[in-house]
């Protein structure tokens, strides 16, 4: 696999981003914990992690992340969100504020609350095999707009998508031993910036 340029950063300041931390160094890809804007410079890509959309979003701004992270995913940084990361990374009705860099509704906690949480085998474009999708109070990806599109649908809902440099997912790979998606994203960060 190639390198990529720059650490992956990996937003730190709520939720699962220890695990997302860990996939990393399995694949002996360099990363850094962010928690304030300076921690932005040179990454080569962006993993927002599951968690608490409203407290992340919160935090963000309390930080001061929040304007800086929304430009730098519009601007073709790498950026996979997932479960409460993609809730930020799109767009949505209601709290919390999101950074609407992807044209991407989703629906939180739309498939119930926690005890409603589930796992399913997901067939996703990227991958030859299926991969094991973990849902914990997940969102519902409601609307996509093109360039937005799908790779992997469950119960006819998108739960994987790509628009341009951007990956949302609805499910956690962070909690199973499998790097697929990982790896994957670290791919598009080795191929750099699309613009
Ligand atoms: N329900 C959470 C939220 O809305 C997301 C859950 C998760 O990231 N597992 O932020």
């Amino acid at each position: 696999m190639n390198e990529p340029a720059g650490p992956i950063g990996v937003l730190a300041i709520q939720g699962s981003y220890h695990l997302h931390l860990r996939a990393l160094e399995r694949l002996g890809v360099k990363s850094r914990e962010v928690r304030k804007p300076g921690d932005l410079e040179s990454l080569a890509g962006l993993i927002l992690p599951g968690g608490e959309s409203t407290v992340m979003s919160l935090l963000a701004r309390e930080y001061g992340l929040f304007e800086p992270l929304r430009l730098l995913a519009l601007s073709g940084l790498p950026c996979f969100g997932t479960c409460a990361g993609s809730i930020l990374l799109g767009r949505g009705q209601g709290q919390p504020p999101r950074l609407e860099a992807a044209p991407v509704e989703l629906l939180r906690n739309a498939y119930g609350s926690q005890i409603d949480s589930f796992t399913a085998e997901l067939t996703l474009e990227p991958l030859e095999r299926p991969f094991h999708g973990v849902f914990i109070r997940a969102p519902r990806i409601v609307k996509l707009d093109p360039p937005a599109r799908a790779l992997g649908i469950h119960g006819g809902l998108p739960v994987l998508v790509e628009c341009g440099n951007l990956l949302l997912a609805t499910f956690h790979p962070e909690l199973t031993d499998d790097l697929r998606v990982h790896e994957c994203f670290v791919k598009t960060c080795a191929q750099g910036r699309t613009s």
